[in-house]
């Protein structure tokens, strides 16, 4: 298949990118590197853009026919979406419209869209499955769900075919530490603790001990970036082979919560081989973090055969450990 991936060269698209390669597809590469890095695009052909560039967009279409898109152009810093509304509305949504309307112009009908677990915002139940209520409280999760709503009408109006994935806490790295995580800001628990490990920061700070949990941190549902990937994979498949029709939404977790606390001694226990230690220190809540957010991933599994192999959080923290060496290594 030829697949275009926007967004390849951030975190989540560069290990799809990996991936789709591995298995023998052409994967061109749409990345303003705005927050995403050349050298992890290097499994595709990069094109460097943006989807605001509707003359650049429609040059692509025309050049390539391609047999699915997948997105994951979008920013994606909650407390970012709070004070700057204006950014994400027009990144991740108009921006995305403009996709898909070059896809529609072109007859290309399949579309993978990343959507999150923030669409659903305060949850009413856990584990939280599809039909869950969905009121975002921030402009993040607005502006994802905005998207999946218009995927319904287009797949009505033109009968673009979607799957929106929506993501528990993406973790984890390439099995093979070729690729990695490196966001700037980090704000991500595990990639943040590995860096306290690593000396790249000083400690770790627990935003809040007061929590309605077993140890009182807040627990969160964390699943390998390979098995958010391999979860893509079948449902641009599916909809290739009719599979699958419509505008559909799927939840991607492993169905397990682990708390904060947990997580730092799950990495404790890994980075003490190196003789490394991480230093943890006590802090306020985060505005806007729920207690507990935990995956009901069944229909996904269901509907698209997926089976995810990287669950164990030991596995998917000794994988991103190897990325945070080589990270350190290499800036030596
Ligand atoms: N967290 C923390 N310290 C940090 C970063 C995160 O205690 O430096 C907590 C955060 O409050 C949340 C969990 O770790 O309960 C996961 O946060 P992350 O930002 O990784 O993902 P989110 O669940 O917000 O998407």
């Amino acid at each position: 298949m030829k697949v275009l991936v926007v967004g390849g060269a951030g975190y989540i698209g560069s290990h799809m990118v990996k991936q789709l390669a591995r298995q023998g597809h052409d994967v061109v590469v749409l990345d303003n590197l705005s927050t995403g890095f050349r050298s992890l695009a290097r499994y595709g052909k990069l094109v460097v853009g943006d989807l605001a560039d509707t003359n650049l967009l429609e040059q692509l279409f025309q050049q390539y026919t391609f047999d699915g898109v997948m997105h994951f152009a979008a920013a994606s810093l909650v407390g970012e979406s709070v004070q700057q509304p204006g950014k994400y509305y027009r990144n991740n949504v108009s921006n995305t419209l403009n996709l898909l309307e070059v896809m529609v112009r072109h007859g290309t009908r399949h579309f993978i869209f990343s959507s999150t677990a923030a669409t659903f915002g305060e949850p009413e139940y856990v584990p939280i499955d599809e039909a869950h209520a969905q009121t975002p409280i921030n402009p993040y999760g607005a502006s994802k769900l905005m998207v999946e709503r218009i995927l319904q009408d287009f797949y009505n109006a033109h009968g673009l075919n979607s799957v929106c994935l929506r993501y528990f806490n993406a973790c984890g790295g390439d099995p093979e530490g070729d690729i990695g995580e490196c966001h700037d800001p980090e704000t991500h628990l595990i990639p943040i603790i590995l860096q306290a490990a690593s000396g790249r920061r000083s400690h770790i700070t627990v935003f809040g001990r007061d929590y309605a949990t077993e140890d009182g941190t807040c627990v969160r549902d964390y699943i390998h970036v390979e098995d958010l990937c391999s979860a893509h994979a079948l449902a641009l498949h599916a909809l290739n082979a009719q599979q699958l029709k419509g505008a559909l939404a799927y939840n991607l977790g492993n169905g397990l919560g682990y708390s904060v606390q947990q997580v730092i001694s799950a990495v404790q226990k890994v980075v003490a081989e190196d003789g490394k230690e991480v230093i943890v220190e006590e802090g306020q809540r985060r505005p806007g973090d729920p207690a507990t957010l935990v995956a009901d991933a069944t229909l996904a599994k269901e509907a698209l055969d997926w089976r995810p192999q990287y669950a164990d959080l030991e596995t998917i923290i000794r994988h991103a450990w190897a990325w945070e060496k080589k990270v350190v290594l290499s800036a030596e």
